[in-house]
């Protein structure tokens, strides 16, 4: 999409550190951040959300949590508290799908 800000941030049309990539996903801190720790997990796929999900998205979810279960490790949240979130409807904002990552002491609600 060609105005999308994630989709922008993928093509590395806005230069970002990855803090984790693979072949369908990239991962990088909130700019806006809600906690200690807040990373987004953002397909390379252009999904708006949740409602565009279908069956054909099962590998790519797996592959999400297995994405987040890394960076909660290299982020050693594993013994601390970390949520994962899905925004949709009126509480989404930027229309690509995207899970936070929220680890350590929360600031706000995302
Ligand atoms: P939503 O409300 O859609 O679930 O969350 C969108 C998130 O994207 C917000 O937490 C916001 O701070 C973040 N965000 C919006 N624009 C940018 C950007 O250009 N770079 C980064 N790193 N995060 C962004
Ligand atoms: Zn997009």
């Amino acid at each position: 999409m060609d105005d999308c800000i994630f989709c922008k941030i993928i093509r590395k049309e806005i230069p970002k550190e990855f803090s984790f990539e693979s072949d369908t996903l990239v991962a990088f801190p909130d700019i806006n951040p809600s906690a200690d720790i807040h990373i987004l997990i953002v397909p390379r796929e252009h999904i708006g959300g949740i409602a565009d999900l279908n069956e054909s998205h099962g590998k790519l979810l797996t592959e999400i949590y297995k994405a987040v279960n890394q960076l909660v490790k290299s982020n050693n949240l594993q013994d601390d508290l970390y949520r994962v979130v899905v925004n949709g409807g009126k509480a989404q904002h930027v229309p690509h799908l995207h899970f936070h990552l929220l680890g350590g002491q929360w600031k706000k609600m995302v």
